[in-house]
């Protein structure tokens, strides 16, 4: 986390977060938003970000905050009727190997449609 869990000025989902785009929320709660895949891999492509600015899952040492992200992902996947249909995938991409291209914290809710095996 960056020093104090204070927000990083210039990352884009801080300001997603702080209302700067006027990003539609999906689903929120006190620690972490969630809102749509800018290019959307599945008929839903949410993403779930904490407030606070966490870099990847490898700085993620708030056991609190790493239950509500799964938490709000599942609540996600509810929303969107996946969880009385095919399911959904709940992942996320810590660093340059995995593809991560945006270094705050998020996990990708997909679901709508069948997913490819995960692992190329
Ligand atoms: P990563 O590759 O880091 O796991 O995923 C980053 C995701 O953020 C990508 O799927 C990309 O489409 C999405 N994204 C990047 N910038 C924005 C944005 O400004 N708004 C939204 N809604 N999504 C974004
Ligand atoms: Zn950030």
């Amino acid at each position: 986390m960056v020093a104090g869990g204070a927000t990083s000025e210039d990352c884009v989902f801080c300001r997603i977060v702080r209302g700067e785009f006027e990003t539609a929320f999906v689903a929120e709660s006190d620690l972490a938003v969630a809102f749509r895949d800018l290019h959307p891999q599945a008929p839903t492509h949410v993403l779930v970000v904490p407030r606070v600015h966490v870099v990847a899952l490898r700085d993620l040492d708030d056991d609190a905050l790493a239950a509500g992200l799964l938490r709000l992902a599942t609540e996600v996947a509810r929303c969107e009727g996946l969880t009385e249909g095919g399911g959904f995938r709940v992942l996320t991409n810590d660093g340059p190997d995995a593809g991560q291209t945006v270094d705050h914290l998020h996990l990708h809710v997909l679901g709508g449609r069948p997913l490819p095996a995960p692992l190329a």
